[in-house]
């Protein structure tokens, strides 16, 4: 018999963000005929790109990092990432700036680093030296060992659990970071790494310190033509390898027969029938809606929904005129205020008036994201999700806009308002409704400890045997090596149930 006649499992991924593109290659490339729904108009999911006048506004992730995790998937397809995308380097890593005037330079060199810790706080050199030590521990353990590992029995986590005990996992990121460190801003610049993927740094476990070593040993990453251009490459590898992307898919139920998934129903009539079913859509909508006519999906959206979720993100995307070289690529300014705002944005029922915020500068590695002379920015700021702030963002959203870019203005871009563009947000209730995110969450579950590995969504359903989840809500969890991990966990599992490993 020849290979061309040998049937292949069929496979639909449901969501074509990273960690829905980066299962179905990983299955298409192992022998799975594998169909990708997206039920928007583009894909990336997290990862949407907006276009207006000449200016590219890549929605969502913009730093990447560990790109040996993006090399090994196109590797493992017998391709070689630089024939599809082209990662560019981008230094600093982030400048971090204070209403104080202080301004720190997050580079990859030590003796910069050193020489700015020195000036600041000469007793911190010492201090972080430790905490280096004990972040490249954690990245050992954590990411290397135990990242692409899917947690499916309690035994795997009794398994880490020593580890986990050594590198005291039930302390937070602060609270490790304060113990080596002493000064205070520079205790805010070595902690605040966990909100990128989701997690408060005064209650996530001192696991996500990792992000630390990890930013060090592989660097910050920009794609050439944005973040966009990734998620097009990783596609364009999905359509070479034979894969069948669908967009406007916007799947409304994954049919069960027994224990098993057995069908896709969208909401426009299409159905087709498969032999494997993954999600990337956000968890609780997999269970409550795709899901929701199954004792199984009832039950388990009604336990996922008593869980923590991370915040969420208001985001402004805007263009000027005139591209500004003075800004980084990646600028953190802080507010006046650290603890206290974090603990509103996690756990308050109102707005805070200040805030702290990430201010994006693609232009500054790749100026053809905007037109000649001109500049594309993002700046988001970290608000609460949905089930917490009751906000009318559709009259409160274009107030907080403007206060944000008043305040960026003031900060960073003298100017700002006369050389605008154009301007756009994106809101909770965007999370919610574009994305389907529940409590409009930008990044799904919280990443705490007793959310954690096991205790997240696991990668392969505990009762519908074909059914598995692959995305920030499962392990390890968010950020972009995240949900790429998860597909490596995920894949794993279903070429092995198939057959294919
Ligand atoms: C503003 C922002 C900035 C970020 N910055 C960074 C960063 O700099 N670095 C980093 O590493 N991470 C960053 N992150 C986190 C990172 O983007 C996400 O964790 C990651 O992209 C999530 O990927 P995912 O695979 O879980 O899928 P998602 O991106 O959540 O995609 C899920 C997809 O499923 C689709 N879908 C949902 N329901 C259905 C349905 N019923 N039918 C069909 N399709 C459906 C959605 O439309 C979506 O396309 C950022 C996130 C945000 C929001």
């Amino acid at each position: 018999m020849s290979m061309s006649s040998v049937i292949r499992p069929r496979a639909a991924v449901i969501g074509a963000g990273f960690g829905g593109i980066a299962l179905a290659i990983r299955l298409q490339t192992r022998g799975f005929d594998v169909t990708l729904l997206e039920r928007r108009d583009k894909p990336g999911g997290r990862a949407y790109v907006y276009e207006d006048q000449g200016f590219t506004f890549d929605a969502g992730p913009t730093v990447i990092t560990d790109p040996s995790a993006i090399e090994e998937l196109f590797e493992a397809s017998g391709r070689r990432m630089s024939d599809y995308v082209e990662l560019l380097p981008v230094s600093p890593f982030y400048r971090l700036e204070w209403e104080s005037g202080f301004a720190f330079d997050y580079v990859n060199d030590q003796a910069s680093l050193d020489r700015q810790i020195a000036a600041k706080s000469p007793v911190d050199v010492e201090g972080y030296a430790k905490f280096l030590a004990y972040s490249k521990e954690v990245f050992e353990e954590g990411y290397l060992k135990l990242g692409a590992v899917p947690f499916l029995s309690f035994r795997d986590m009794v398994r880490a659990g020593p580890a986990l005990a050594k590198l005291e996992a039930w302390k937070s990121v602060y609270g490790i970071v304060a113990r080596f460190i002493q000064d205070d801003e520079l205790r805010q610049a070595f902690s605040f790494h966990s909100l990128l993927v989701g997690g408060n740094p005064f209650a996530t476990s001192s696991i996500y310190a990792l992000i630390h070593a990890l930013e060090r040993r592989w660097g910050v990453w920009f794609p050439k033509g944005g973040t966009g251009a990734l998620v097009d490459g990783m596609l364009r590898l999905f359509a070479d390898l034979g894969g069948t992307l669908r967009l406007n898919a916007d799947v409304e139920r994954i049919e069960v027969e027994g224990e098993r998934a057995t069908a896709i129903r969208c909401r426009d009539g299409w159905t087709g029938r498969f032999d494997a079913v993954a999600s990337n859509a956000d968890v609780v909508h997999t269970y409550e809606k795709l899901l929701g006519q199954t004792d199984r999906g009832v039950r388990k959206a009604k336990s996922l929904k008593r869980k923590r979720f991370s915040m969420s993100l208001f985001v402004v995307y805007f263009g000027l005129k005139r591209h500004r070289p003075e800004i980084q690529h990646h600028t953190v300014l802080f507010g006046p205020r650290y603890r206290g705002l974090i603990d509103e944005i996690f756990n308050a029922e109102t707005l805070a008036d200040d805030f702290s915020l990430y201010l994006h500068s693609p232009c500054a590695t790749d100026p053809s994201l905007a037109p000649p002379g001109a500049g594309s920015f993002y700046v988001l700021a970290p608000v609460p999700h949905l089930g917490r702030a009751e906000i009318d963002w559709e009259s409160e959203g274009p107030k907080y806009r403007d206060r944000i870019l008043d305040y960026v203005e003031k900060r960073c871009i003298p100017g700002l308002r006369e050389d605008l563009v154009t301007v756009s947000h994106f809101t909770p209730h965007d999370f919610r409704d574009e994305l389907n995110a529940h409590l409009g969450s930008a990044f799904s579950l919280e990443p705490i400890l007793r959310q954690s590995a096991w205790f997240r969504p696991h990668n392969r359903d505990d009762a519908i045997a074909n059914l598995y989840i692959v995305g920030a809500g499962t392990h390890p969890g968010a950020g972009v090596p995240g949900v790429i991990g998860s597909a490596k966990a995920t894949a794993g599992l279903m070429l092995a149930d198939a057959g294919l490993a």
